[in-house]
C-alpha cells in the first residue's frame, strides 16, 4: 500500500505547517493549538530554513534562558557601573573571550501602545535569531495575562531580580558612537571598546549615529556586546534586510518577503487562555455564521480636531466605492421583497469609540441593501481612550487585533501599528483608510496596500559609506515606499 508510509495524523494545520513546535502543554495555552480552527488556511508557507532556524533558536533559548547555568554564569560576569560618575571608565567593558564562550542577550523594552510593542518585539526576535542572541522581554504588570510563553521549558520574561530592568548607568549606542565620527569610520569603530551592556533604539533619523545599524561594520561591532537593551516602537525588519551579512539567512528564511510578520507574529504571539476565551466567544457568537467577515479598524489620531462624522463619511465612501459594503436601497421598499440574495455579512468594528458601529448598525437597520445582503455590525469594546499601565485594557486591544485578523476583508487606518498587526497576522493586503486629522475629507478615502507587512516608519537614509540616499526602496528588491507614510519602507 503506497499510503503506508504517510503519517497517520496530519499535523500540518495544527502546527501551522511546522512553524510551531510540538510538545507544549495544550491546556495551558489553548490558542496555540486552536488557532487553525478559526483562521483560514494561510496563503503563505514557512520555508524549511525558517523552521530549522526557529528550532535552533528554541535550543539556544532553552540553554541560555533565565535561571539556567549558562544564564547565571553570564550574568555574574557582566557588571553595570553603579553610578553615572563611572560612566566613562572602562572597567565594566566586556572581555572578548567571555563573549565567545557564553550566552548573549537582547532585552526588549516597551514603548507606546500594544500594536507598536508587538511589531517591535517581532523585529527584535528576528534580530535575536540572526545574531544568536536570546530574547528577553521587559513585561511589566500591564503586559501580564496577554500572551502565552512562546518558548518551551523556559520563559522569555526578564527575571524580576535582573539589573536590566533599568536603563540608568547603561551606556547608549548613541553616546558610544559619538566618540567615533558618528559611526561612519569603519576602522575607528573596529577598534572601539564597547560596553558589555548597551542601550539602543534602531531607528534612522538623519542626525542619529545609530542610522548605520543596517551596515555590516556596525553589526560586527555589536557582536561584542553581551546584553543589548533595545527600546523601539518600530518594525525595523527592513533594516535587517538591508544588512549584507544577514541577507543569506533572511533570503532563505523568507522566500516570500511579504510574509515576515505573518510568520514571526503567528510564531510568537499566542493569546493567553483569558484572551482566547474572549476571542472565541465573540467569534462564535457574532462572526462564525457569516458568509463574509469585514473588519474595520478606526483609529482616530487627533480626536479633538476630527469630528466623528468626518471620519464616518470617509469610512463609508471607502466601503461603498470599493464595494466592501452595499448601498442602501432608496427606492420603494416593496422592491426589496423580491430580493432573494440573503448573504450575511458580519462587520467587525474595532475602535476606541462606539459611534462608528452604532451609525453603521442604524443605517443597515433603517434601509434594505440594494444587493439584498444582510449586514450585522458588532464591536467587542469601546474604551474611549488609550489607557496606560492597564493589562485589562491591553487584553481588549489584543482581542480586537486578533478578531480583525480573522476577517476576510480589512479596512485599517493609515499609520496605525494596531492595524499593521491585524493585517500582518491575517496575511492580507488591507485597504488603508486615509489618516484624517481635521473636519475635512480626502479623495480617495482609502487605498489598497502593497503587502500585509507592517511599515517601518524610520527607514535608513544613508548608505554605509555615509552618503545620503533619497529613498532606500529603489536599491533593494521587495522594498517599497509605504502607501501610508512617504518616509517609511516595507517589504512587498
Ligand atoms: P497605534 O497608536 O495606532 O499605532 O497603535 P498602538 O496599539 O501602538 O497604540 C494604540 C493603543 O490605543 C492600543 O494599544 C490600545 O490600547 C488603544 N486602542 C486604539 N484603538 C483601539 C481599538 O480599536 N480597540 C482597543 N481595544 N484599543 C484601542
Amino acid at each position: 500500500d503506497s499510503n503506508s508510509t504517510t503519517h497517520i495524523e496530519n499535523h500540518d494545520d495544527k502546527f501551522l505547517d511546522g512553524l510551531l513546535a510540538s510538545g507544549f502543554d495544550e491546556s495551558r495555552c489553548l490558542s496555540r493549538y486552536q488557532s487553525h480552527l478559526y483562521r483560514k488556511a494561510s496563503p503563505y508557507k514557512p520555508s524549511p530554513y525558517l523552521i530549522s532556524k526557529l528550532r535552533n533558536y528554541e535550543q539556544l533559548h532553552k540553554k541560555c534562558g533565565p535561571n539556567t547555568r549558562s544564564y547565571n554564569r553570564t550574568m555574574t560576569k557582566i557588571i553595570i557601573p553603579s553610578s553615572s560618575k563611572t560612566h566613562h571608565h572602562n572597567h565594566h567593558h566586556y572581555n572578548d573571550n567571555v563573549a565567545a564562550t557564553t550566552c548573549k542577550y537582547v532585552v526588549w523594552s516597551p514603548a507606546n501602545g500594544l500594536g507598536n510593542r508587538m511589531i517591535s518585539i517581532a523585529a527584535t526576535f528576528l534580530y535575536a535569531v540572526l545574531t544568536e542572541r536570546v530574547l528577553l522581554v521587559r513585561f511589566g504588570p500591564d503586559m501580564h495575562g496577554l500572551f502565552c510563553e512562546p518558548f518551551q521549558e523556559s520563559t522569555w520574561i526578564l527575571p524580576k531580580n535582573s539589573p536590566f530592568w533599568r536603563n540608568e548607568n547603561v551606556e547608549t549606542y548613541q553616546s558610544v558612537l559619538a566618540k567615533v565620527d558618528k559611526g561612519r569610520n569603519l576602522t575607528l569603530l573596529g577598534q572601539l571598546s564597547l560596553p558589555s551592556v548597551m542601550f539602543m533604539n534602531p531607528q534612522h533619523r538623519s542626525d542619529d549615529p545609530q542610522s548605520f545599524f543596517h551596515c555590516d561594520h556596525h553589526q560586527e561591532a555589536l557582536k561584542k556586546v553581551a546584553v543589548l537593551i533595545v527600546e523601539s516602537d518600530q518594525y525595523f525588519v527592513p533594516s535587517l534586510f538591508m544588512t549584507p551579512s544577514f541577507s543569506f539567512d533572511l533570503n532563505n528564511m523568507f522566500p516570500e518577503k511579504d510574509a515576515v510578520f505573518h510568520h514571526v507574529g503567528r510564531y510568537l504571539f499566542h493569546p493567553s487562555n483569558e484572551a482566547w476565551g474572549q476571542i472565541t466567544r465573540f467569534y462564535d457568537a457574532y462572526l462564525a455564521k457569516a458568509d463574509e467577515r469585514i473588519g474595520f479598524q478606526v483609529r482616530v489620531f487627533k480626536p479633538s480636531s476630527t469630528p466623528h462624522q468626518a471620519i464616518m463619511n470617509l469610512l463609508l465612501s471607502c466601503a461603498i466605492e470599493n464595494k466592501i459594503l452595499p448601498k442602501i436601497d432608496t427606492r420603494n421598499s416593496a422592491s426589496n421583497a423580491k430580493n432573494t440574495n440573503h448573504t450575511l455579512k458580519a462587520v467587525l468594528v474595532a475602535s476606541l469609540y462606539p459611534e462608528y458601529a452604532e451609525n453603521l448598525r442604524t443605517m443597515y437597520l433603517r434601509g434594505a441593501t440594494i444587493t439584498g445582503e444582510v449586514i450585522g455590525v458588532y464591536q467587542p469594546s469601546h474604551e474611549q481612550e488609550q489607557k496606560f499601565n492597564d493589562n485589562v485594557h491591553n487584553i481588549k486591544a489584543l482581542v480586537d487585533m486578533y478578531l480583525l485578523s480573522l476577517c476576510d476583508v480589512l479596512v485599517t487606518t493609515s499609520l496605525s501599528t494596531f492595524g499593521y498587526v491585524a493585517h500582518g497576522f491575517r496575511g492580507l493586503k488591507p485597504w488603508l483608510l486615509y489618516r484624517l486629522t481635521s473636519n475635512g475629507t480626502h479623495f480617495p478615502a482609502c487605498v489598497r496596500d502593497l503587502s500585509p507587512e507592517p511599515c517601518f516608519h524610520f527607514a535608513p537614509q544613508h548608505q554605509c559609506n555615509g552618503k545620503l540616499k533619497q529613498h532606500f526602496s529603489t536599491s533593494f528588491p521587495h522594498m517599497f515606499q509605504c502607501k501610508d507614510y512617504y518616509r517609511g519602507v516595507k517589504l512587498v
